[in-house]
């Protein structure tokens, strides 16, 4: 197991769920966190919750991924110490609704990919430089078993992390001849704030997505990206499907 102790990691979405346990995660350890998401005092309220259990250094941004002059933005102005991101966690993501794709909503579609697809390439392609220029780097994306397995009425969400999946192998296959790592996390139902959102805060059609099954965790997910990442250097994981014992 390799150390990510005063690692910079870059975390997207990390004001809830998955994002913020990989915060939890990596501080434990001992990295240093950017920590990115749009609400900024969820970020802060997290930060806070962290800096007293452990002594780790935590920069925080307010960022909408799916906005590329304000990703670049936010990159550039980083102090200098904080420049030399070592992780890339794009998890940033969300669904929107169950509809037929020739009834779909323009609005929900546009949210997912530009958040999903667009969001994540973004963050990729202004990160990843520094990573080649000095020899070291992990990018974890954060896919779905969506990603692999199409549902009725999930069509675009679907296809963004079907998406999300190409274009880690792409990355990866790009790196070759580099030390950078890739790897795709494809979690099963986790239970987060993800369903809410979905369902557009209707929490009682949120709760029932989880009937009948023990969900996953955000720090479920979060020790599986960990480990990914403090594998020793050589070895990439480039996959991992994980569900609830009790999902197909
Ligand atoms: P949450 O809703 O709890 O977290 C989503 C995070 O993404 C939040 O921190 C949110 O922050 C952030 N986010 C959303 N849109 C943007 C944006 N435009 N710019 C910046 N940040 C954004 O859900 P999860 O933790 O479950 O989701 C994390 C990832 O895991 C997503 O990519 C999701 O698709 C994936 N996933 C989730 C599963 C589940 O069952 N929960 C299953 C499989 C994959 P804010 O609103 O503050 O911007």
């Amino acid at each position: 197991m390799i150390s990510v102790q005063n690692e910079i990691v870059l975390i997207t979405g990390a004001s809830s769920g998955i994002g913020a346990s990989c915060a939890q995660v990596f501080a434990q350890a001992g990295a240093k966190l950017i920590l990115a998401a749009r609400r900024k005092e969820k970020l802060q309220e997290i930060a806070d919750r962290l800096n007293k259990e452990f002594t780790t250094e935590i920069y925080l941004i307010e960022l909408d991924v799916r906005d590329r002059q304000a990703v670049e933005t936010a990159l550039n102005s980083l102090p200098e110490s904080w420049q030399n991101i070592d992780i890339l966690i794009n998890n940033a993501g969300l669904s929107r609704g169950l509809s037929k794709l020739h009834e779909g909503d323009f609005q929900d579609w546009e949210e997912m990919i530009d958040t999903n697809v667009k969001g994540l390439l973004y963050l990729t392609r202004y990160v990843v430089p520094g990573m080649v220029s000095r020899g070291k780097g992990h990018v974890v994306n954060i896919g779905s078993i969506a990603g692999r397995q199409t549902y009725p009425g999930g069509n675009v969400y679907c296809g963004s992390k079907a998406a999300v999946r190409a274009i880690s192998e792409g990355l990866k296959q790009d790196l070759l001849g580099t030390p950078i790592r890739v790897s795709c996390i494809d979690p099963g139902l986790v239970e987060t704030e993800f369903s809410q959102v979905r369902f557009h805060g209707d929490t009682e059609r949120a709760e029932k997505v989880y009937q009948g099954l023990t969900p996953l965790t955000g720090d479920d997910v979060a020790d599986v990206v960990f480990f990914c990442v403090t594998r020793p250097t050589h070895v990439n994981i480039s996959e991992i499907l994980l569900v609830p014992v009790d999902q197909a």
